[in-house]
């Protein structure tokens, strides 16, 4: 085709892939700290027959601590992480005169595609490290010290439903001080492989809680899986932020949807912010060639490369029958979406443990140890 993709030998996907990795390194003497993107809870029950859809973050939690894993946290952490400081980074372009529209940076498949195909618009893209990401560099630095450890002796895993965020966290930036964010990524199926492996019967394991601090999380941080999810999420916070008033309403639904493009604006205090929801290379090509020329009228672009985001991503359970591809999504949306009605807090802001790490580690968004540890920049053309 007319466009370049990543290289094909990253996205095969074998059926035990990174597990005997990490089994073999969890039986070391490192401290294992584990994340799990939000699509996983909500399909790893398909792997033991339960219907698509089952929401199981408790058993997921259980699961993971009985394979060995010391510490259970979670992904969900980081992308309330990732819209305090996205949200951040979209006003300062705004009240800067900077580079908009800004570009959602969390799906590697995208920033590599701009890599290839567009590499004059780099600068559009937000400078933020994906939530995987955020959460390692976290891991090996507040992480570390909540356990006593050094950086070298944590083994830093992730639960990803998605092929390419191996290809990610191998990134040559993708690293502090000279170690790894993330030094192994499994796939929900592979995680499927692993439970099974070690004769725990999913289905009738106790709902557990993840571990604090970087396992609590908002609904907002929770639907990162589904196309639109992040936008909703970031108009949440940016909407408070903006007018110092609580967001009219929780539920934003003109960004929810199945069309692969779609747009909407917002009124905050009298400035109206103009966002696009896209779905799939094909639909975000369109708009690209419309920023090129100076005639895309947004401010705020989420891509992801999967039809329906995370949750339809490469490395979650197969749906054996094409034809019930559709309906299974449909389920997999609906779970993320009653998971975030469900929980207390739905505002990334207000999460406690993410001002927490703030108050003692970060400072704040946007500040010198986020800008080290939290963002990073696209102009990679040689892996
Ligand atoms: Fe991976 Fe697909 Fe999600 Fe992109 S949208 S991060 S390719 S699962």
């Amino acid at each position: 085709g007319m466009f370049r993709s990543v290289e094909e030998p990253l996205f095969a996907a074998y059926c035990t892939g990174n597990a005997p990795e990490v089994m073999k390194e969890l039986r070391s003497d490192k401290l294992s700290l584990v994340q799990c993107a939000p699509a996983v809870r909500t399909a790893i029950g398909e792997d033991f027959g339960m219907p698509a859809g089952s929401l199981t973050p408790g058993k997921m939690a259980a699961a993971l601590r009985r394979l060995g894993f010391d510490r259970v946290y979670d992904t969900n952490f980081a992308a309330d992480l990732t819209i305090m400081e996205e949200g951040n980074e979209l006003l300062s372009r705004i009240s800067n005169g900077e580079t908009l529209p800004m570009f959602t940076s969390c799906c590697p498949a995208w920033v590599r595609f701009m890599e290839l195909n567009y590499p004059d618009l780099l600068g559009h893209l937000s400078s933020c490290k994906s939530p995987q990401q955020m959460s390692g560099a976290l891991f090996k630095t507040y992480g570390a010290d909540i356990d006593n450890r050094k950086p070298e002796e944590i083994f830093s895993v992730s639960v990803m439903p998605c092929t390419c965020k191996k290809y990610e966290s191998s990134r040559p930036e993708m690293k502090n001080n000279g170690l790894r964010d993330v030094d192994a990524v499994i796939t929900t199926r592979e995680l499927g492989y692993m439970i099974k492996e070690a004769g725990i019967d999913f289905t009738t394991l106790p709902a557990e809680d993840f571990d604090r601090p970087l396992g609590t999380y908002t609904g907002a941080g929770n639907i990162f899986g589904v196309t639109g999810g992040v936008m909703e999420a970031a108009l949440r916070t940016a909407c408070e932020l903006v007018t110092g008033k609580p967001v009219p309403e929780t539920d934003l639904i003109f960004v929810r949807g199945e069309a692969g493009m779609r747009t909407a604006s917002m009124d905050m205090n009298g400035t109206t912010f103009r966002v696009a929801v896209v779905a799939g290379l094909t639909n975000a090509i369109a708009l690209l060639e419309k920023v090129r020329t100076g005639k895309a009228e947004v401010d705020f672009v989420e891509v992801m490369c999967c039809p329906s985001g995370c949750i339809s991503g490469g490395g979650q359970p197969k749906v054996l029958l094409p034809a019930d591809r559709e309906n299974v999504y449909r389920c997999r949306k609906q779970s993320m979406y009653s998971h975030d009605q469900n929980i207390k807090i739905r505002k990334s802001h207000e999460n406690p443990d993410v001002q927490k790490v703030y108050a003692d580690f970060l400072g704040e968004p946007l500040g010198h140890t986020s800008h080290k540890l939290l963002h990073t920049s696209y102009d990679r053309k040689d892996c």
